[in-house]
């Protein structure tokens, strides 16, 4: 039997244990996954250890203080600061960042990508500027405060000094809209910002955020982040098992499990 967990604070509402079982059970692995809730994120080495674990996914607000506490670390991962995916490989920890390349496959629909906008300045807007900057896209920064020293290499903006350009692509990675019906910046700045734009995504997922709704009404082509979800998750379970299983058939599987 192999077991796996998810670590965060909360971890009730997610559906990352629903997308994983399934392809545990539609393989027919002997395998459960299960959910942790921790107080502190210095406890989820040890937990992991404890619970005898093969592998693990990281949520909010853990991603990036694990990262200094494993036995390796991925160099993408590395580079972007923060995982979401810890492996026991041989009784070492090592953590992988599979949130960068789920969020890669969840825009290929869009096409080629030349400039982007990321709203927001956090942990899930490092790992998008990283990898989206190293697929060779142009990327800006839009934030409500200034985290510019932490975005050295992209063009970061506040609220207050915002000039708009073009851009194929904005994402949101603010938590705005999430519980409340805020949009991540003010309405006449988001207006500008998608009539000179052609694609928008929102990482939040299962829900029309405000951000989405304007989005469509600006006749943007547009997304949630669902297929994000299930692509970082596909790629967990691919490092869980070393890459045995095919790709597609783990996705059919876990896909199945957004309708139950
Ligand atoms: P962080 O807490 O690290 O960053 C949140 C960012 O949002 C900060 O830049 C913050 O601004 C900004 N922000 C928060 N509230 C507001 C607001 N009301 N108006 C404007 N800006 C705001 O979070 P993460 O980057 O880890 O996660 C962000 C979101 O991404 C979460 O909703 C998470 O669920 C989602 N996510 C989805 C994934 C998927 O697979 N679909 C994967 C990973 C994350 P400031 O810096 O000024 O505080």
């Amino acid at each position: 039997m192999k077991y796996f967990a998810l670590f965060g604070n909360p971890v009730s509402h997610s559906i990352s244990p629903r997308l994983h079982n399934s392809a545990l059970q539609g393989l027919g692995l002997n395998g459960v996954y299960g959910r942790i809730l921790l107080e502190q994120g210095s406890d989820i080495i040890a937990k992991f250890k404890k619970y005898n674990l093969s592998g693990a996914n990281i949520t909010v607000p853990f991603k990036e203080s694990v990262l200094t506490l494993c036995d390796e670390l991925d160099t993408v991962a590395a580079d972007i600061g923060s995982i979401n995916t810890l492996i026991n490989q041989n009784g070492k920890i090592k953590g992988y960042n599979t949130d960068a390349p789920g969020f890669m496959m969840a825009i290929a629909e869009f096409g080629k990508i030349n400039k982007a906008l990321i709203l927001g300045a956090g942990g899930t807007a490092k790992a998008l500027a990283y990898i989206l900057a190293s697929n060779g896209v142009q990327v800006h920064i839009l934030n409500r405060s200034n985290k510019k020293d932490q975005f050295i290499n992209y063009q970061f903006y506040t609220h207050s000094n915002f000039t708009c350009e073009d851009y194929d692509l904005v994402i949101n990675t603010t938590s705005a809209g999430l519980c409340s019906d805020e949009l991540p910046c003010d309405e006449m700045i988001l207006k500008d910002i998608f009539a000179n734009s052609k694609f928008a995504f929102d990482v939040i997922y299962n829900k029309l955020t405000p951000f989405l709704s304007l989005a469509r009404k600006m006749g943007l082509k547009s997304k949630d982040g669902k297929d994000m979800l299930l692509y970082q998750a596909v790629l967990a379970f691919n490092l869980f098992y070393s890459n045995k299983f095919n790709t597609d058939k783990i996705t059919k599987l876990m896909h199945k499990a957004f309708e139950l």
